[in-house]
């Protein structure tokens, strides 16, 4: 049968249509909140071809915030929520890095609520204005220890306490946040390794992720998926897994910023003994990474997310050829790029000798 040019044309274009409507519709999510998670996982190349496993990165910073701590925010949101705790038109306060924050600024805005940020004041000028333009109130205060009474943590829920209809959503002890990683992240890693899932491995800020994630893995693999904590500088884990649960005072610091801790929160808990095992990745190879994965990968990612891809190399070549591995990619570096990619400030932190000379050119603030 012939079949007239204009007849086929008037065809196509109507199944086209109708492709693009399903699509369309199977594709959508509701507001701002359905777009959290069902993140993609990204096949690392350069070092996987490196070390013979398959080396993985979870593309947090596809999260309509930005970050993995959407996850977090909406979690704890909604957690609140359903006990009662926070009713509509409510407020939100929450003392936090940055990340955190920022999950709940959308979130808040979202769902009508007003929000209330404390955050240390060594925290980068981007997260601060991005908390602003979001709507948040944000009071930086002085980056004290969590033991001082005026940490940043303890003003948020003084401030909590005292004002009406407010909630105080206290990410570090709240364990709805490691909730949404096990509810969300892990199966979204095991489905996405399709159960073949050898090890992971992250680094902490309150724990939630690598809780969340490390317990299901370790359920959904009756125990065959390893889990390794990855530790900067400055924070007291690393030793505490090494030691068996020795619990050392905080010293020094780190430029990796949201990751690091001086105690076990509750999200953490009982979690934190039974990792694998834990390493502790300096500075400098963090630095280093933010470099090399842009070089390439072609990813600009924050300085966590970099600790957490040399934790995830180091994993490849202590765990031998063949294993699947995978981490979080926590944010992108857009939050941090005048600082990661300023000379001045990496001449201050005396970072410039960790970049290798053929990565240099990327430093161009
Ligand atoms: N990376 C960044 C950039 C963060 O902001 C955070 C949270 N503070 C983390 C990693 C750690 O995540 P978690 O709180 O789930 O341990």
């Amino acid at each position: 049968m012939l079949v007239s040019v204009r007849t086929l044309t008037a065809r196509n274009s109507q199944s086209l249509r109708l492709q693009l409507c399903r699509s369309f519709t199977s594709g959508t999510v509701d507001g701002f909140t359905g777009a959290i998670g069902n993140t993609p996982l990204i096949y690392l190349k350069k070092l996987s071809e490196k070390t013979g496993c398959k080396i993985y990165g979870k593309a947090e910073f596809q999260n309509p915030g930005g970050s993995v701590k959407d996850r977090a925010a909406l979690g704890i949101i909604k957690d609140a929520e359903a006990s009662g705790r926070l009713k509509p038109g409510g407020t939100v306060v929450e003392g936090t890095a940055g990340n955190t924050g920022i999950g709940l600024a959308h979130v808040c805005r979202a769902r009508g609520y007003r929000c209330i940020i404390f955050m240390p004041n060594t925290q980068s000028q981007e997260k601060i204005d991005l908390l602003k333009m979001l709507g948040a109130e944000v009071y930086p205060v002085p980056a004290v220890a969590y033991e001082h009474p005026r940490n940043y943590n303890h003003q948020a829920k003084e401030f909590a306490e005292q004002l009406p209809n407010a909630v105080w959503t206290d990410q570090f002890d709240n364990v709805a946040n490691a909730r949404a990683h096990y509810e969300t992240t892990g199966p979204e890693i095991w489905e996405q390794t399709g159960g073949t899932l050898d090890a992971f491995t992250c680094a902490t800020g309150t724990g939630g992720t690598l809780a969340g994630v490390g317990k299901f893995l370790k359920e959904k693999s009756g125990g065959k998926t390893q889990v390794w904590l990855a530790d900067p500088p400055g924070s007291v884990l690393h030793s505490y897994v090494q030691s068996g649960g020795k619990l050392k005072e905080r010293a020094g610091g780190s430029i990796t910023e949201g990751i690091g801790q001086g105690r076990i929160t509750n999200n953490l808990g009982t979690f934190v003994t039974d990792v694998d095992g834990s390493l502790h990745i300096p500075d400098e190879e963090s630095i280093e990474m933010v470099y090399d994965v842009l070089d390439t990968e072609g990813l600009y990612l924050g300085a966590s997310s970099a600790l957490n891809v040399v934790a995830a190399y180091k994993l490849a070549q202590e765990l031998g050829p063949g294993k699947t591995i995978a981490t979080i990619l926590c944010d992108g570096a857009y939050r941090y790029q005048s600082r990661l990619f300023s000379k001045k400030w990496l001449e201050a932190k005396g970072l410039v000798g960790a970049i290798p000379e053929h990565l240099k050119k990327y430093a161009v603030l």
